[in-house]
């Protein structure tokens, strides 16, 4: 039996916070709340809490802070919540460090989804060599091995440029997870690199049209409007 992980949950809006606090309780997760930032920098650094779902907007110092000061000492999953107008907020947040996040109003099923995403990921990379220690993903009829560096969909073997196959593998390795437009680039070219989307759009275009049945309605990767990509989360 796993070992129960303790979530801190920091929103202000309270029937939110209730909402989300009793969805995870249900769940078999240790939960502690706050609605206030200040607040919350303590208990992360008193409680140790496995994940933290954060609120962008609270009435004394804003999420953006709280990614900040706890990004300096620590790796701890950072789930952000945020509406869905303040996309900017979202890109900053992950930009900054935060894992994933959760656009207002979600369901308990997306919460619980990004979750145990953050959490596992959080976990393979306390265990693994810094990356998911992998070596084959499968989700559906998509498999990618990668240390033969083999992609195939229904068992046919598919051919993707180096490109292609970087961006593929890297979804994959953070599958569940939203990879930002720019840490994507930032992983094919180097941090120097200057940000091209319009280059990845064409590469996700052209490996959308390899491994998706129907390209116009993909089932493995996913876009974000204005945010990035996600690869359907691994078996
Ligand atoms: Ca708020």
């Amino acid at each position: 039996m796993e070992e129960k992980s303790s979530i801190l949950v920091v929103e202000d809006e309270r029937i939110i916070r209730n909402m989300i606090c009793t969805a995870l309780t249900n769940n078999g997760y240790q939960v502690y709340s706050t609605g206030s930032g200040l607040n919350a920098c303590a208990l992360i650094t008193s409680q140790r809490p496995d994940l933290v779902i954060l609120d962008i907007g609270l009435p004394d110092i804003d999420g953006f802070e709280i990614i900040r000061q706890v990004r300096s000492w620590s790796h701890l999953p950072i789930v952000i919540v945020s509406a869905r107008t303040h996309e900017r907020d979202k890109i900053e947040a992950l930009d900054m460090g935060a894992d994933d996040y959760l656009t207002k109003p979600f369901g308990t099923g997306e919460l619980l989804a990004r979750v145990r995403t953050a959490l596992r990921h959080a976990r393979n990379q306390r265990e693994g060599s810094g990356s998911d220690a992998v070596q084959i993903f499968r989700a559906g009829g998509l498999m990618i091995d990668f240390s033969r560096h083999i992609v195939t969909v229904d068992g046919n073997e598919v051919h993707l440029t180096q490109n292609e196959y970087k961006i593929v593998s890297l979804l994959a390795q953070n599958s569940g997870r939203v990879l930002t437009y720019e840490l994507i680039l930032k992983e094919l070219r180097g941090a120097k690199s200057k940000c091209d989307t319009q280059t990845l759009r064409v590469n996700m275009a052209n490996i959308r049209r390899k491994i998706e049945r129907n390209p116009a309605r993909p089932t493995y990767l996913f876009t974000e409007v204005g945010i990035g990509y996600r690869m359907i989360e691994g078996e």
